[in-house]
């Protein structure tokens, strides 16, 4: 797979969210739990790699006991970790920085040396060195010597709510090197697609979920193709043209130039 999507236990119970108290799940230990972790603090471990959608309405039920996802005011957020273990959040300016840029399918990564890191203290002891870039398909945020790694975070899905941060895009990139989402008419290239984001998502997810069928197949214009999730490509059965094949947030319409 992947590697940037992270599976969620739908099981978790939220009472027993706390992952620092070492407590089991009797209402006695509440007092040792910690509170719940807020996108400003520095360390962002949380149970579920998720934004509780609560939060961000500040009406949390488990806000004083300590919520197993992250505590923020927006429906996204960004973080950085040495070991793949010890998650630091990013400071709001740049995880806007970072959402903009990624939801854009035209972007492999961003720059962070156009950012200003130095004002960023919190994070500017692990990047140490203003030359950082942060490659979007790998998650993974290089310089010249080191490698560190990064996450995004959203909302999870509720049932009648529909949020961009959680709606994912697909995206095609085509001869004319143009990311063209699927289910578009493109009048150009003449490629559009018979499916589209949707099915794509559907289909991704259960991969995700079961991590055995790593493939979808779809028809167009007679032709087979099948999307590979672990290479994040499509293949054209016929003729063997591969294309690269992008899965991104859509943007939230208020941080859209
Ligand atoms: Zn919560």
């Amino acid at each position: 797979m992947s590697g940037y999507e992270y599976k969620i236990d739908e099981s978790l119970d939220e009472n027993k969210g706390n992952q620092n108290s070492g407590a089991n799940s009797s209402g006695q230990n509440y007092k040792n739990r910690s509170k719940s972790i807020w996108s400003w603090d520095e360390k962002g471990n949380v149970k579920v790699v998720e934004i509780c959608y609560n939060s961000i309405l500040n009406k949390c039920s488990y806000e004083a006991e300590g919520c197993s996802r992250l505590h923020s005011d927006l429906h996204f957020h960004w973080q950085i970790s040495k070991q793949d273990s010890e998650w630091i959040n990013l400071p709001k300016p740049l995880v806007i920085e970072l959402e903009v840029a990624y939801c854009d399918p035209n972007n492999d990564g961003i720059d962070l040396s156009k950012v200003e890191i130095k004002k960023l203290s919190e994070i500017s002891d692990i990047l140490g060195t203003p030359s950082w870039k942060l490659n979007f398909d790998t998650f993974l945020l290089k310089s010249e010597k080191k490698s560190i790694h990064s996450r995004r975070l959203c909302t999870e899905k509720i049932v009648g709510k529909k949020l961009p941060s959680n709606k994912y895009i697909w995206y095609f990139l085509d001869e004319k090197e143009r990311w063209i989402e699927y289910g578009k008419y493109d009048s150009q290239t003449h490629f559009g697609s018979e499916t589209n984001s949707e099915h794509i998502e559907f289909e991704f997810k259960k991969y995700l979920s079961n991590n055995r069928k790593n493939t979808m197949l779809f028809q167009y214009q007679m032709m087979t193709y099948c999307i590979d999730f672990d290479s994040m490509n499509q293949t054209n059965l016929k003729s063997q043209v591969k294309r690269k094949v992008r899965r991104r947030p859509e943007i939230d319409v208020k941080y859209k130039y």
